[in-house]
């Protein structure tokens, strides 16, 4: 501990890589500071993974209500007030908002508010007042801001998911540009609360990265329920009509009105205006940190975690990355993330979980890969009369039968892929599988059932 330093550590940004960071430091006996220049809880918890499931959840009462009839449930008149939904959801961001507060400072770390930009290898200064403070270690934890698309005509008039958690009205008719996370997912919230939802993606197949027969599976059931999905599709222009509507001129002619149009093209580091280059803190094409794999960036006493890093944007990975990197500088346990096998879930409906390698990528990695995959109706849905499969898969190496990759879509993915993601992460084999205990009756059985392969992947190529 060095005293010439005002602390010991000081960290830019509040959010969940942030925060953790700045309590296990302060937990060992570290004088720490952090601040926010927002609101505490940063994106997860204020404007992304958090509001978002809650939006989740008051979207599929309209699929609960239409299934419980198969159940011999009468359900009456139904009505959805948005208002109610957007301030409930806003008290609960704002309960978790103090939380994260109360948790910093409980670990006895200094919580501040208000913005800090670097000024040099052990210096920041808070632009509220311009004091200047010390540390013997900085960690940039600003994580990152949805990409607004300002090459688009008529880009001003669209909204981004930031936006689409305060409306004052839920839309009647709303397009959505992009395939990824953010795009299906909330093509899926405004679909169950009864927006006709237009998607447009640039590429052949949504969810670029995810195994094929996932991405190829919602999208035929996203489109079955009425999603109306345009793949190979581009915006060219959005315009506002004389009564505040909008057109979305699409590259293949068609001109789609609608109340609202949502960008969910990708995320940018929070970089913009922050001192990096005075620091002498390198960053990449697009504007992210440059750290290496303990997230060290080239100044020795600056590290960053997180989405300003542009490694794998997601919550528990910058959480993971601050745990890494308070061992690396505290406890003299030099330690890196392993973003080998991180399980992660989508939460369209139906969802997705996934953990692992994809076909395909297995398919190049290894001479031999098995393919265990099946397709069913999940109980909840016979009686209900939904026809929405279930879609199930093991990814194999042939030599090893390790199980390299593990893909579900269909109710509760998400929830096994967390499990799932602790099989794989520990070399789980097929045989330790095959090994395993049903139990009955569950959708998730079906992984410990699939006895013989549907068919292999040799060479990459199917056989
Ligand atoms: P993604 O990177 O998932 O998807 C971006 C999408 O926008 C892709 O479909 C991409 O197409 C498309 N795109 C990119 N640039 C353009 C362009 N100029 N014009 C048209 N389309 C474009 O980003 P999201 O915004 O959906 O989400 C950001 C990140 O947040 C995700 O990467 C994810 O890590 C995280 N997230 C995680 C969630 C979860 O864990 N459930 C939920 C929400 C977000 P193409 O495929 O062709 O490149």
């Amino acid at each position: 501990m060095s005293e010439t330093f005002d602390y010991d550590l000081f960290v830019i940004g509040g959010g969940s890589g942030g925060v953790r960071a700045a309590r296990r430091a302060a937990a060992l006996g570290k004088r720490v500071a952090i601040t926010e220049e927002y609101r505490y809880g940063g994106t997860c918890v204020i404007r992304g993974c958090v509001p978002k499931k809650l939006l989740v959840y008051a979207s599929k009462f309209s699929e609960d209500f239409e299934d419980a009839r198969g159940y011999g449930w009468t359900v009456g008149e139904t009505r959805f007030d948005w208002p109610t939904l957007i301030a409930n959801k806003d008290r609960e961001i704002e309960r978790l908002e103090r939380a994260y507060l109360t948790n910093v400072e409980k670990s006895g770390a200094v919580a501040l508010t208000g913005r800090a930009v670097l000024e040099g290898p052990h210096e920041i200064r808070m632009t509220d007042d311009d004091r200047r403070i010390t540390a013997e270690h900085i960690l940039i934890a600003v994580g990152g801001r949805a990409n607004p698309h300002a090459d688009l005509p008529g880009a001003e008039h669209c909204i981004t998911s930031n936006e689409a958690f305060h409306l004052a009205e839920l839309p009647k008719a709303i397009a959505i540009i992009g395939g990824g996370y953010i795009a299906v997912e909330f093509a899926n919230i405004f679909h169950g609360l009864g927006v006709a939802t237009t998607m447009i993606y640039r590429s052949k197949e949504i969810l670029q990265g995810f195994d094929d027969d996932i991405r190829h599976g919602l999208h035929l059931a996203m489109a079955r329920k009425g999603i109306d999905i345009r793949c190979e599709e581009l915006v060219r222009e959005v315009e506002q009509r004389a009564d505040g509507r909008l057109a979305a001129h699409l590259a293949g002619g068609d001109v789609l009105e609608v109340d609202q149009v949502m960008l969910a093209i990708g995320r940018k580091a929070n970089t913009e205006n922050l001192g990096c280059e005075k620091a002498g803190v390198a960053l990449d094409a697009v504007g992210a940190v440059v750290v290496d794999e303990y997230s060290r960036t080239c100044v020795p006493s600056i590290f960053a975690i997180g989405d300003v890093t542009n490694r794998l944007q997601l919550t528990p990975v910058a959480i993971h990355e601050a745990m890494c990197f308070v061992d690396t500088l505290y406890r003299g346990r030099p330690s890196k993330p392993d973003y080998e096998s991180v399980a992660t879930a989508v939460f369209s409906q139906p969802e997705i979980g996934t953990v692992g390698l994809t076909e395909t990528q297995a398919g190049a990695r290894f001479p031999e890969v098995e393919i265990y995959r099946a397709r069913f109706k999940p109980m909840r849905h016979t009686i209900a009369g939904r026809d929405e499969p279930m879609l199930m898969k093991l990814v194999v190496d042939g030599a090893t039968r390790q199980v390299v990759g593990a893909h579900v879509l269909g109710p509760d993915a998400g929830e096994m892929s967390q499990l799932l993601g602790i099989a794989v992460k520990a070399g789980v084999t097929k045989d330790d599988f095959d090994g395993t205990m049903a139990v009955h009756p569950t959708m998730a059985e079906e992984f410990v059932t699939m006895y013989e392969p549907t068919y292999r992947v040799r060479n990459g190529e199917k056989v």
